[in-house]
């Protein structure tokens, strides 16, 4: 048995939670976890590259290091990995990232539009308005760059003609900000055919929530 079964299994669970959910379709999407090694060297456990969730096992999760270089586990890695690691390696207190494609973020993430300030649960769970990262191929250098820039300090953000990503400081927390965001999607997406004015949230309370958010979430 590996040494980190538990966290390959939270990896495992949670992948197998968003294909049934509906958050990819296939074998797309990649889900990773931040793993403590006490010599301090720097790993993750991801999803394997091109694989259906349904039938994956718990030996199937990849562990790779920061370099990119596999550590445990026959399949290959996600094409997203380096993109994964970049965000460890940016977001201190982030232990967990998931990239998905779900319905109503990738509506939004086709106009090429972030979304705005719109409710109180998205300020508080992401961190306020959800940017677009410009579009690059999958698996490139490129898009990890766009991504990191346009997540931020943020917890989630979309991928331009693509998708979307959040993460968390824990699996549970990465999961729920990509509920909240296809939520706030939904929601924007709605809004936005009304025909009628959309309100933001106002600047005052938008600032003392912001506050909070980066005082949990934060780096500094
Ligand atoms: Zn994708």
């Amino acid at each position: 048995m590996s040494t980190w079964n538990s966290e390959k299994k939270t990896v495992l669970e949670a992948a197998q939670r968003m294909a049934q959910e509906g958050y990819v379709v296939g074998t797309a999407g990649n889900v990773s976890m931040r793993l403590d090694e006490p010599s301090g060297r720097g790993l993750v456990a991801i999803t394997p590259n091109d694989r259906y969730y349904d039938n994956l096992t718990v030996d199937d999760i990849v562990v790779v290091d920061f370099d990119g270089q596999q550590v445990e586990g026959e399949l290959k890695t996600s094409v997203e990995t380096m993109l994964h690691i970049g965000i460890y390696k940016a977001r201190k207190k982030v232990n967990a990232v998931m990239h998905v494609h779900p319905v109503y973020a990738s509506i939004v993430a086709v106009t090429g539009l972030g979304i705005p300030p719109i409710l109180e649960d998205q300020v508080t769970y992401l961190g306020g308005e959800i940017k677009i990262a410009q579009y690059a191929l999958s698996g490139t250098d490129e898009l990890a760059k766009n991504v990191i820039s346009a997540l931020g300090a943020n917890n989630a953000v979309l991928l331009a003609n693509h998708g979307a990503l959040s993460v968390g400081r824990n699996m549970k927390e990465a999961y729920t900000n990509c509920a909240m965001l296809e939520k706030t999607a939904k929601i924007y997406v709605y809004a936005r055919n009304s025909g009628t004015e959309i309100r933001q949230v106002p600047a005052e309370p938008l600032a003392v929530m912001q506050a909070f958010f980066n005082y949990h979430h934060g780096d500094s």
